[in-house]
């Protein structure tokens, strides 16, 4: 970014899954654009501790019915057209699945299994599959014991059945954030990291953001900065809303062959409990419901720690406590002028509102179509790009390499047979390559590579990842970061501690 001042049509505040993924929706039409996001990478702030479904089937039916609150009809409530969140879930579903190959990005469908544990869930079970077919929903199975054994052979004794849903997908949230800006950015957007937007000013023609790296003079503003929408909205006086959120603290597991669907117990108003099988082998366990206290606090309790691992337990018999490798929490946002829907608005012309509730990572491709139909609307010409390129140029994982290739590839660069993260079987050259690909922190190699987010939690590599990053950015090793700021990692070295040297020393 220049010191004096960057022009462009279209900026983009926040590079979530929902900035990221419509700046490269944008991308396709000869329309200059930017990204401003706060943090050292995109999708480093609310999508970062997304658990990753992609809702498909009955998923917003459940969760229908967990936010049931008795004030009207139950089954004329479950019947009542769906509302901006459910339209775009179920339109943008599709659009992950299209995009997967293009992007060479994984997505997976283990489907959803709800358990039934007595005559009251087999009720509910059978009222799903009513609702279900009603609405069209394909595939849906009412299961005896046989069946969900045959499913989940692990299962507890206790479900005497379940209701089986094909149509849930995950993915990887952070990665998939990655490929959207890399493809965005590969097609000529322009992504400003580590750039906070401090004010806006409204110059009626067009906007002035006023950021810590300089000033942006943009014709059109989406505002998409998730939690923070608020603040920005309120720089151009159109925060007629907050943005508040439960916070949700996380449970990571092992998955060593225990879990094999997203599971669920059969929903009831005011219950929900999911244990999802990630892309790369563990299972998140979600999550607690607790009031916000402040939008920074990202800490965990040992009291919420106690009772999420009860429930893969009760599950699972075969999972212990000795399989947790992780807890995280997070916020599930909502705004408070459409408390249970997105909001999508434009206040003022050419100012658009992009905030995004909880679930936000399914909807987020369409949302971006919607979008830039908005920006249309408002005047911005579309015009398609004949040099846009659809797909995006991306190194398949080492270890995935056929036997052949992987030797070929050792051969012509040593570091592919060094590995660095013993886990998730991540090679030194992975490493290198992130970090030429843009990575500046731990964090983001450790999302673009995942090395680091097996069993050892990075206990084992982290010092490599470090050297490495260390020799391919040419800077002292104290001076890595684990998300940018202040996240150091290192304070020196342990043997120059009381002895700094120049350069070197302790900070
Ligand atoms: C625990 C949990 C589990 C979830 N699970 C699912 C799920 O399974 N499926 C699903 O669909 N959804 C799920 N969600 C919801 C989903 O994660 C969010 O809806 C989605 O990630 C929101 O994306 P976003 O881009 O709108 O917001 P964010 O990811 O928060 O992006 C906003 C960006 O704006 C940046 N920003 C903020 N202020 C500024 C500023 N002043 N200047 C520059 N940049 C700024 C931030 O750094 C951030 O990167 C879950 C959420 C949580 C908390």
């Amino acid at each position: 970014m220049s010191k004096q001042m960057t022009e462009t049509q279209v900026a983009i505040i926040g590079g979530g899954i929902t900035g990221a993924t419509l700046a490269r929706e944008l991308s396709k039409y000869k329309v200059d654009v930017c990204v401003l996001e706060k943090e050292s990478a995109c999708g480093f702030g609310v999508t970062k501790v997304c658990q990753g479904l992609v809702h498909g089937g009955i998923a917003y039916l459940a969760s229908r019915i967990v936010k049931f609150h008795g004030n009207m009809d139950f089954m004329e409530y479950l019947k009542q057209p769906g509302n901006l969140k459910e339209k775009l879930g179920n339109l943008g579903r599709e659009d992950y699945f299209n995009l997967a190959p293009v992007l060479g990005l994984e997505i997976h469908r283990p489907g959803r299994l709800m358990l039934a544990e007595n005559q009251e869930d087999l009720d509910m079970v059978n009222l799903i599959k009513e609702m279900a077919d009603f609405q069209g929903i394909q595939g849906i199975e009412v299961l005896d014991r046989k069946a969900l054994e045959e499913r989940e052979p692990l299962v507890n004794e206790k479900y005497i059945g379940g209701l089986y849903d094909p149509n849930e997908a995950v993915i990887l949230p952070t990665d998939w954030t990655f490929a959207m800006a890399d493809h965005a950015q590969q097609n000529g957007v322009h992504i400003f990291k580590e750039t906070i937007v401090e004010g806006i000013e409204d110059k009626k023609s067009h906007y002035v953001i006023k950021t810590n790296r300089g000033r942006v003079k943009a014709e059109y503003v989406v505002n998409a900065a998730g939690l923070y929408a608020d603040e920005i909205a309120g720089m151009v006086d159109a925060a007629d809303f907050e943005v508040t959120g439960w916070k949700a603290q996380l449970l990571i597991l092992e998955n060593r062959d225990f879990v094999h669907h997203v599971m669920c117990l059969v929903p009831h108003p005011q219950r929900g409990r999911l244990l999802i099988p990630t892309t790369h082998n563990s299972i998140v366990v979600a999550h607690s419901f607790e009031p916000m206290t402040h939008k920074g606090d990202k800490s965990t309790t040992k009291e919420k720690l106690d009772e999420l691992i009860t429930w893969p337990i009760e599950m699972f018999p075969d999972i212990s406590r000795k399989h947790l490798i992780s807890s995280f929490s997070g916020y599930l946002m909502y705004n408070t002028k459409k408390p249970s829907d997105h909001l999508l608005e434009s206040p003022k012309r050419g100012f658009i509102n992009a905030v995004v509730g909880a679930p936000g990572l399914g909807p987020a491709p369409a949302m971006a179509r919607e979008i830039v139909n908005m920006l249309e609307h408002q005047g911005l010409e579309l015009t398609a790009r004949s040099d846009f390129n659809p797909y995006l140029t991306r190194e398949p994982r080492f270890i995935d390499l056929p036997s052949d290739e992987k030797k070929d590839r050792i051969e012509a660069e040593a570091g592919y047979g060094h590995m660095v993260c013993r886990c998730m079987h991540v090679s030194e050259q992975e490493v290198r390559a992130a970090v030429r690909a843009g990575a500046k922190t731990v964090d983001e190699v450790k999302f673009r590579t995942l090395a680091g987010m097996g069993r050892c939690q990075g206990g084992f590599c982290t010092s490599r990842v470090i050297q490495i990053m260390a020799e391919e950015l040419q800077v002292s090793p104290i001076e890595i970061t684990k998300r940018g700021g202040g996240s150091y990692i290192l304070k020196g070295k342990t043997k120059s501690f009381w002895e700094e040297r120049p350069g070197e020393g302790a900070r």
